[in-house]
């Protein structure tokens, strides 16, 4: 194992629980410091930080977790490929100081710098001038993305909210919807369990996939060693959870018994005006077994 792997007592995830938020690290708008405290605020009492594609976060998470006395996840959400499509993988209790990490980061640096260079450069072609500036002046020290370029927009008046931007310009099918070669999916989940951590796919609704499509996913994501799925994310409703256990059962049935994805969740939080994302919003139904249930004490490791 590369590192040893934060162990939780029963206390810390009887409280509430959110495995999945961002900070200015990337596309969240509160500084790690002002996420733990609203976290804290919000009654988390164990909390990861999954910024995409970074760990930049994590040293000023901690110092403000330990002060408020919140339990602290090292993360990350790393894009990555599956065939043509883009899905994210959520690393929990990695090492964020691993080569394994690092070389992750690096690889998916290199990538969102040269697409936000192919983004600004469609949009000048549209008549958009100064998107490369603006949305950099967005993401500040932070990781770039699709989120600094919306927020340059509206902010530049050219739409009025961040959503428009996506339906107009950033999001499926649109200019800014660059084709990226991200490291694929098995890779990823590699590099996360060489940092120590375990691989849960993300917001598993979100990637607008046949159920078929979906239980292939899933299916996959479990041949190439995933560990969980995120059976809630954000505010959901019970029919869409309901949806999800249905299809891990599927997928679960082909396989030997013990051979069952665990469940993760996680509010997805980026800002405080958007309630339906709001940290700590999160909880898993009854009968599946959490993800954390790898770090309790007592609980056996063979990773
Ligand atoms: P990127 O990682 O740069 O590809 O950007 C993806 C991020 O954009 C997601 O993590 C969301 O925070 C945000 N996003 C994606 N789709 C939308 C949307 N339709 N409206 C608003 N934000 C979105
Ligand atoms: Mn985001
Ligand atoms: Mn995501
Ligand atoms: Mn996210």
């Amino acid at each position: 194992m590369a590192h040893s792997r934060l162990q939780l007592t029963d206390e810390t995830v009887t409280g509430q629980v959110d495995l999945h938020c961002h900070s200015t690290a990337s596309d969240g708008i509160l500084s790690p410091e002002a996420l733990v405290s609203r976290a804290k605020s919000a009654g988390v009492t164990l909390l990861a930080l999954t910024d995409h594609d970074t760990v930049a976060g994590f040293a000023e998470a901690q110092v403000a977790a330990e002060k408020e006395g919140v339990t602290l996840l090292p993360g990350i959400e790393l894009t990555a490929c599956w065939g043509r499509r883009v899905v994210h993988i959520v690393g929990l209790n990695i090492d964020p100081a691993s080569a394994a990490i690092e070389d992750a980061i690096e690889e998916r640096d290199r990538l969102r710098h040269a697409r936000a260079m192919e983004i600004a450069a469609r949009m000048e072609k549209r008549g958009f001038a100064g998107a490369l500036e603006g949305a950099r002046q967005h993401a500040g020290d932070g990781v770039i993305g699709r989120p600094h370029f919306a927020r340059w927009l509206v902010e530049a008046g050219h739409l009025p909210d961040e959503a428009k931007a996506f339906k107009r310009y950033l999001g499926a099918g649109k200019i800014g919807d660059v084709t990226v070669a991200w490291p694929d999916m098995a890779d990823t989940v590699a590099s996360i369990h060489a940092a120590g951590g375990a691989a849960v796919l993300a917001h598993p609704l979100k990637y607008g996939l046949t159920r078929i499509r979906l239980q292939s996913l899933l299916s996959e994501f479990q041949d190439v060693g995933g560990d969980a799925v995120e059976v809630v994310c954000g505010q959901q409703n019970p029919v869409q959870t309901r949806e999800i256990l249905a299809l891990l059962e599927r997928v679960g049935e082909a396989r030997d018994p013990g051979g069952q994805l665990l469940a993760s969740l996680g509010s997805d939080f980026h800002q405080p005006d958007q309630p339906w994302r709001a940290l700590g919003c999160v909880r898993l139904p009854a009968g599946v077994e959490p993800v954390w249930n790898l770090w309790q004490t007592g609980a056996t490791q063979d990773q």
